[in-house]
């Protein structure tokens, strides 16, 4: 008797019961992968894509960016599995090959991806269970199913041309070349994958430029947002800058039941590379509320901290009653805020809009406020204070971009402020507004401090006296003076 049991005589073994599991664990594996990414598709194909300046390619970058994670988790499996399998033996096994294939059976993604702020639960039975289809032809007698060795056969030798044309099938074709279903189906399923292959790797060429904007983690970080169903459609990119990237998204519902967000929102997405923030170094080096944490810190935390510092002075605002964006949600060095504008239209800068001559009167007197409520209120100067970090909307003035606002006894906060109200007394006196203060009348305004020097140079020179005076009290006292307001109260300037 052979150990190994009886010879198979048959020449091909193709059990139904075989063929059968084959084909479902195939047909099951394509229904998840289609469902994988309903929401990206569904934005893709959205209704948004009308707008004429609007980036809408962002969505399927997401996908194919997820779909790239996805495939670099399974290089990475695969690189373990062969460091385990080879040891430290002289004979090396590569499975090289395998990397090329698109990963249907990775389960490696628990190790990077952090699904727990997916909807995905993994416990609801998702998968549809499917019913083969009608696997059979012919009727009473002559019914042939799917399982008829030899006629399947010849068929998927023949339909091994509709693969995509760069697939290699060798040169079957033109002979009585019988395969079984298994085979064919195995053979199918790696044209598939190599053509979705190829389509992704032709893409990710084509996106190369746009993705510089947003890095693979970042795209991956939204893309979880829009699953977990914070974001319902991120549509498009608003404003790229130096030091960060703004997308408009449409806010979707959120997890828990007391927190709203808005309809639409705002994506500050914090730039992760090197020397763009080295320039900010100077804001939040001597920012005592981050002192003890900077000189710890990597720059992708860094990076980080502006995004947490926006929030905070956000905040801070929002409790005072400055009109600004509500902050919805902030992850890493993307801030989810609310969106100051309607219909994927973002409020115009105050340096872009038109006004008439009373409404340019009365954003003078509200941002004159607003000054006065962020020293005061919110122990805050804005540092970036200009038309171009105002917006116009509903109405009145809106202050956005504060991830460089320090507090007034940051050892250059007077300077940062100085700066702040020549911008805004420049911008009004050039609007028109007669009654606007100058620069130095507004910066005694905002501070209640009383600088009576009449000229620029001697004006910033008490200033840079005042701070060198608050940080000799930090070196004698080790803690700051509370503030600078030498009597009281700032004087209420009104309409
Ligand atoms: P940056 O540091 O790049 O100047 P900002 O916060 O000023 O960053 O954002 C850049 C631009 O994006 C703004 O000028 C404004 O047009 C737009 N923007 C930012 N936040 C919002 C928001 N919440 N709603 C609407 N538009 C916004
Ligand atoms: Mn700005």
């Amino acid at each position: 008797q052979c150990p190994w049991g009886a010879p198979n005589t048959t020449s091909i073994s193709c059990s139904l019961a075989d063929v059968m599991s084959e084909q479902l664990a195939k047909e099951l594996q394509l229904e998840e992968e289609n469902a994988a990414f309903p929401e990206v598709v569904a934005v893709a194909e959205g209704p948004f894509i009308t707008g004429e300046n609007i980036d809408t390619s962002s969505d399927l970058m997401l996908a194919q960016m997820l779909q790239m994670e996805f495939d670099r988790e399974y290089d990475a499996q695969l690189r373990r599995e062969e460091k385990k399998i080879n040891g430290d033996s002289k004979v090396s096994i590569s499975f090289e090959n395998y990397r090329k294939v698109h990963p249907y059976d990775s389960d490696s993604s628990e190790d990077e991806v952090d699904w727990q702020d997916t909807r995905h639960d993994p416990y609801r039975a998702d998968k549809p269970t499917t019913t083969p289809r009608r696997g059979f032809i012919g009727k009473g007698k002559d019914i042939t199913t799917k399982h008829d060795e030899v006629v399947c056969g010849r068929k998927n030798t023949a339909r091994m041309e509709n693969f995509a044309p760069e697939f290699q099938v060798g040169d079957g074709i033109g002979m009585d070349l019988k395969l079984s279903n298994q085979v064919f189906n195995a053979l199918k399923q790696h044209a598939y994958s190599e053509e979705r292959r190829s389509a992704r790797l032709h893409e990710k060429k084509e996106h190369s430029t746009a993705e510089k904007a947003v890095d693979p983690k970042t795209r991956l970080l939204l893309y979880k947002m829009v699953n977990a169903g914070t974001l319902e459609t991120i549509t498009g990119c608003i404003s790229t800058g130096k030091e960060s990237v703004v997308f408009h998204a449409y806010g979707g519902k959120s997890a828990t039941e007391d927190k709203v967000i808005p309809p639409e929102c705002a994506i500050k997405v914090f730039k992760t590379t090197l020397n763009e923030f080295k320039n900010r170094d100077k804001y939040i080096k001597d920012d005592y509320r981050f002192k003890d944490r900077f000189s710890k810190l990597n720059p992708r935390k860094i990076i980080r901290m502006w995004a947490e510092k926006e929030m905070h002075n956000l905040t801070r605002m929002q409790n005072a009653g400055i009109p600004c964006p509500e902050v919805v949600i902030l992850k890493k060095h993307v801030l989810v805020m609310s969106f100051i504008g309607q219909d994927q239209v973002p409020a115009p800068k105050l340096k872009d809009v038109t006004l008439s001559s009373e409404d340019m009167k009365k954003a003078y007197y509200q941002v004159l406020n607003m000054m006065q409520q962020l020293y005061k209120d919110c122990n805050l100067v804005h540092a970036d204070l200009s038309e171009y970090n105002m917006l116009w909307h509903d109405g009145k003035v809106w202050l956005i971009d504060v991830s460089q606002s320090v507090e007034p006894t940051h050892p250059h906060g007077l300077e940062f402020l100085f700066r702040d109200c020549r911008n805004v007394s420049q911008f009004f006196q050039k609007e028109g507004v007669a009654e606007a203060l100058n620069e130095r009348e507004l910066f005694n305004a905002v501070s209640g401090l009383n600088i009576t020097a009449d000229n620029e140079v001697d004006f910033q020179e008490e200033i840079e006296a005042l701070e060198k005076m608050n940080e000799d009290h930090v070196q004698n006292h080790g803690k700051k003076l509370s503030m600078f307001s030498s009597d009281g109260d700032p004087p209420i300037y009104d309409e």
